[in-house]
């Protein structure tokens, strides 16, 4: 039952929070020397944006930059003050509320957070001090939130790691493309609030501290995305649907489709309220009416233009593949700063957007049924003049510094000898490689954390779970996540049912194991071979094996009827 220990971290930095990358085919065209690329280098220098600093963009407005991924924004009314979003953790928030506590004293009316995700929500109970204020966002919000636990999540946790680069050295590692680092790790603290004040439909108005706000529901990085607009001081607050960055209209740590029309349409949302200043949620504000207007334009346009191109030659029937080849973005909004791909990229949105509306297949009949991965590992040995030669070119590639070929080598040779030593020290230099030259941060956090796991100097493992944390999912996100756990080999000449009675929250959920698959239902099954009573708190400690299920029935904390053994047998089907 290790499905809730994973499940909560997974969600941690997935949700938390793209490149040049490499030319469109993924080889580098001409070799050049280590760290000189000129994406590398902006890289470098895009670090600017995230200085860390409380910047007054206007009077009684402040802006908390660079202390974690995300920014935080103090709005100082007449006999208070609100905040905008919270950081990643307890850490990273504490560091802002001391340096917003240096500008006022006055107490704390309401807490807004633009969307669900870590870096905007993890941090507001240091602002809050448990004090009773108004957390306020979109029903949407709330609804993510309680969803801490979702099927992929250990997974997504990985891919997290590896994008943010969390576990790099200190020369490998530059910054997280619309932050200086994420301030979060297995020993960072969390200290989220639920919201206590939610709007459905598109906005709602409200006034805090003595200070208007608009909230306006606007689709985009996510769809319970909010922008907040300050109609007194014509200030805009762009959760992140923008940043100065191009888009993460894909993020390689992998989530649900994000709909680039709807993020386009909220975009003139925004454009619309004429704002003379524009605050980001990452990076820096923005200032005058015509360049927030030239800004969002720009940032509306790549997005309509990658998505209206990328459907035009779908319909033209070409490969996904080769639509990446051929979507570049126009030099006007090419050359933008904020359209640079320090973020995200056009070539992995152009591919989002294929499978987004026509899913996995490129359309090709090649690619309806490919050959398994060993056997074209082998026809290409056999090729290269067998498995030694194939090496060979590995290494020769190597030294042309074409390192994607290298990658692609070196993949082939570990199908047919896995943990070769040469080819895993080929694989790694490539990854290296290709990693140094990157001008996006998070295809070089990716490579450089590839190349430590493949070496086996890294193996990145979940987290331990916060108890408080722990109680806070509901117990359908509980029961939801056990099916995909199910061990189908230990399980398949099982059937059974196991019922839960959950007194304290006056729940009931029935789990069927019928031959390989597990069968949730919401509710007290008429008849089971085990029936399970035992209060809510405690069963989710049990599922992220904080307790043991023996110790809590030896404490009289589970009662249950057909066979403590055959429960924990029952429990043991599910390993993830
Ligand atoms: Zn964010």
């Amino acid at each position: 039952m290790s499905r809730f220990k994973a499940g909560l971290w997974g969600f941690v930095l997935p949700a938390l929070l793209i490149g040049l990358l490499i030319s469109c085919s993924g080889r580098q065209e001409e070799a050049l020397p280590a760290r000189t690329s000129v994406q590398a280098k902006e890289l470098v220098d895009h670090a600017a944006e995230f200085k860390q600093e409380v910047i007054r963009a206007a009077d009684g407005v402040y802006v908390a930059v660079g202390y974690g991924i995300a920014n935080s924004i103090l709005i100082e009314g007449q006999d208070g003050t609100v905040i905008i979003d919270t950081m990643e953790s307890a850490e990273a928030a504490w560091e802002v509320k001391k340096a917003f506590d240096r500008i006022t004293a006055k107490p704390l009316k309401a807490v807004i957070f633009t969307h669900f995700h870590p870096d905007h929500t993890f941090g507001a109970g240091i602002f809050t001090e448990g004090k009773k204020v108004d957390v306020i966002a979109h029903e949407k919000t709330l609804r993510e939130l309680d969803q801490m636990l979702s099927l992929t999540q250990e997974v997504t946790y990985r891919r997290a790691m590896r994008m943010y680069g969390t576990f790099l050295p200190k020369h490998e590692f530059e910054n997280v493309g619309i932050g200086p680092f994420i301030r979060f790790n297995d020993k960072a603290t969390i200290s989220y609030v639920r919201p206590n004040r939610t709007f459905s439909g598109k906005g709602m108005k409200l006034s805090a501290a003595g200070v208007d706000l608009g909230l306006i529901h606007a689709p985009g990085e996510t769809d319970d995305q909010i922008v907040v607009w300050l109609p007194g001081k014509k200030i805009l607050i762009a959760g992140d649907n923008y940043y100065k960055s191009f888009p993460n209209l894909y993020t390689i740590r992998g989530q649900k489709y994000r709909d680039p029309v709807a993020w386009a349409q909220s975009l003139e949302k925004m454009r619309a309220l004429r704002a003379e200043i524009m605050i980001p949620c990452h990076t820096r504000p923005v200032s005058g009416t015509d360049k927030v207007e030239e800004t969002l334009a720009d940032y509306r346009d790549a997005i309509q233009y990658v998505h209206d191109q990328t459907i035009r030659w779908i319909n033209r029937g070409l490969l996904p593949d080769e639509i990446v080849e051929r979507i570049t973005l126009p030099p006007h909004l090419a050359s933008k700063p904020y359209l640079r791909e320090y973020y995200g990229t056009v070539a992995w949105s152009v591919k989002n957007i294929c499978n987004g509306y026509l899913g996995w297949f490129s359309g090709n009949a090649t690619d309806l049924n490919p050959s398994p991965i060993k056997e074209r590992a082998g026809a290409m040995a056999r090729l290269a003049g067998g498995q030694k030669a194939l090496l060979e070119h590995a290494e020769d590639a190597l030294k042309k510094e074409d390192y994607q070929w290298v990658l692609v080598l070196a993949d082939a040779y570990l199908a047919l000898e896995p943990g070769a030593e040469k080819a895993v020290k080929l694989k790694v230099e490539a990854l290296r490689g290709v990693g140094r030259n990157q001008g996006n941060a998070n295809a070089k956090n990716y490579y450089y954390t590839q190349a430590m796991e493949t070496e086996g100097k890294l193996k990145i493992t979940q987290a331990q779970v916060n108890p408080d944390v722990v109680e806070r999912v509901p117990l359908g996100a509980i029961f939801s996540a056990m099916g995909a756990r199910l061990d189908p080999e230990k399980s398949l000449g099982v059937t059974k049912s196991v019922r839960f009675r959950f007194a304290d929250t006056d729940e009931a959920y029935t789990v069927h194991v019928r031959l390989g698959v597990a069968f949730i239902e919401k509710r007290f099954a008429p008849a089971a071979d085990i029936t399970v009573t035992v209060d809510s708190n405690v069963w989710k400690r049990l599922a992220a094996k904080i307790d043991s299920p023996a110790a809590a029935y030896a404490m009289g904390k589970v009662k249950v009827e057909g066979g403590i053994l055959e429960l924990v047998r029952f429990l043991s089907l599910f390993p993830g």
